[in-house]
């Protein structure tokens, strides 16, 4: 099947084409047409998969194809794309841009942690499509210098992370703010509980698409752990990283401070290296970014947030320094290698203390993952495990590191002991004149940090989905889907339960 069957105009298909994409991925299968046809959707597909394309592509067709509402001297907004990080808008409005090279529209892109006068600027002069975080946003809607009264299409992208790292109250206001007679695109790796409440608050029978995940930790990505003893895993990575004459290496440590330490560390080994998480500036993240991505920069240490939305084709290794708390976290970390069809490779340096967290990661992706000693890095026989939380708060780590290996849920302590922030700011953004919930006076000093709230926040669940197991869980949505398979999206959760997983 080719980009030609999907009744995308000859400008999509020639910037497609450019970008060397020769066959529509499953989901822009799916997705493209349903869009073009104009109505909701609600989308089961993580990154990796080619979503963005999958609801870009239609809504720039769709946008170039109608007049826009009232014919004025500015552009008015028209579609409105939320992501939950500033990483993933930028990478989001760079394909805006990309796929709609050949067409006449603007798109801009608004996030917080940088300065909002060029925004204000970018939307005087008009643009048909805002990529933007939730907080930011709402900056502008109450500083009246977005103007959304003619808006026509509305994307949730990733809106699992968005609710998980506390946007919901963001999004319900910005919702509150639309014109009510629009299309809604909603895209989510999982379906929790409050997911399918937003689904069904927003979307007017909903197409449903679900598309199996690009990177299940069985395909394409070679695991391996490399037993270790604790205080030797830097010595082990740097031994790894030159033996093997790895290039683009993205490192996940637990910690902000374990990252900036182990960055520290291995330029000291002569590897280069920078760390990006939540306390580095935008523009300390971009640069970082930029390098890795250009292979000037050997290695890139992350944390779990940190990392979500990198996108970096054929990423070749993935190294857990640590192994996360939260299982879930696991299958989204090495899902960043071996990306569009490319081999990767995830090791894991897995210490005593640890072993309890592999046998959670090894139930969860039900396999074992091979292990191999390296030599003259063989562990301590003897070595007695610590609790990882005594252990990292006595090297005064204690910003939202905690070891719990429950899943947070609503309203509860989360795993790194932070309790979770509705309506928070998980991209530190610059709160502006809006007051916050907690009525701080719109303080970014008075919220936690990003990384403290979200270090050990499950990420995308690879919680298995069954499409034979389709049934009737959709009964409390009174809407009939329109395609798809209902029960097969949405009863996730279900069956992460039964099979002893958890989706959230
Ligand atoms: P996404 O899931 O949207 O983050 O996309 C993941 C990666 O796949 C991006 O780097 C895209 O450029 C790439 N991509 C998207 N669609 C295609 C396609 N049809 N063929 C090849 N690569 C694609």
């Amino acid at each position: 099947m080719s980009f030609d069957s999907l009744g995308l105009s000859e400008p999509l298909l020639r910037a497609v084409n450019e970008l060397g994409y020769s066959s529509p991925t499953p989901i822009q299968l799916q997705a493209i047409p349903a869009v073009l046809k104009g109505g909701d959707l609600l989308a089961g597909a993580q990154t990796g998969t080619g979503k963005t394309a999958g609801f870009t592509l239609p809504i720039l067709q769709r946008l170039s194809q109608l007049a826009p509402a009232a014919a004025g001297a500015k552009r008015p907004v028209r579609a409105l794309i939320l992501t939950p990080t500033r990483e993933l808008a930028a990478q989001v409005e760079e394909s805006v841009r990309a796929y709609g090279k050949y067409l006449k529209l603007k798109s801009t892109v608004m996030f917080g942690g940088v300065g909002i006068n060029p925004q204000i600027d970018a939307l005087r002069r008009g643009v048909d499509i805002v990529v933007a975080t939730p907080g930011r946003l709402l900056d502008h809607m109450q500083q009246k210098t977005i103007d959304v009264s003619q808006l026509e299409i509305l994307v949730l992208d990733e809106a699992d992370r968005m609710l998980d790292m506390g946007f919901i109250h963001d999004i319900k206001r910005v919702l509150a703010r639309l014109p009510a007679k629009r299309q809604n695109l909603l895209f989510s790796a999982t379906f929790s509980d409050e997911i399918k409440a937003l689904a069904d608050s927003l979307l007017d029978s909903p197409a449903l698409i679900e598309v199996a995940r690009r990177n299940t930790t069985a395909e394409k990505v070679d695991q391996k752990i490399h037993p270790v003893d604790r205080d030797r895993k830097r010595e082990l990575l740097t031994h790894l990283i030159r033996g093997n004459n790895w290039f683009q290496v993205l490192v996940f440590t637990r910690t902000k401070h374990g990252a900036n330490r182990l960055a520290e560390q291995l330029g000291k080994d002569g590897i280069s290296a920078l760390a990006i998480h939540g306390n580095k500036s935008q523009s300390a993240r971009t640069r970082a970014l930029a390098e890795f991505k250009d292979q000037t920069l050997q290695v890139l240490v992350a944390t779990d947030i940190a990392a979500r939305g990198i996108d970096i084709d054929q990423l070749p290794h993935v190294v857990n320094f640590d192994l996360p708390n939260v299982p879930e976290d696991y299958v989204h970390r090495i899902g960043r290698t071996g990306r569009a069809g490319a081999e990767g490779e995830a090791v894991s340096l897995v210490c005593v203390d640890e072993h309890q967290l592999l046998k959670d990661i090894e139930r969860l992706i039900k396999r074992p993952i091979p292990s191999e000693v390296i030599p003259g890095f063989e562990p301590d026989p003897n070595a007695k495990p610590e609790p990882i939380q005594r252990r990292s708060q006595g090297r005064g780590q204690g910003q939202g590191q905690g070891q719990g290996r429950q899943a947070p849920r609503n309203g509860e302590a989360r795993a790194n002991g932070e309790p979770r922030r509705e309506g928070g700011r998980p991209n530190g953004e610059a709160r502006g004149a809006r007051p916050s919930n907690g009525g701080n006076g719109g303080k970014a000093g008075a919220q936690p940090s990003r990384d403290a709230r979200n270090a050990s926040k499950p990420s995308a669940s690879p919680a298995p989905r069954r499409a034979e197991s389709a049934p009737t869980n959709h009964a409390a949505n009174s809407r009939k889907p329109t395609g798809g398979n209902p029960g097969a999206l949405l009863g996730g959760r279900r069956d992460a339960q039964r099979s002893g997983t958890r989706s959230r």
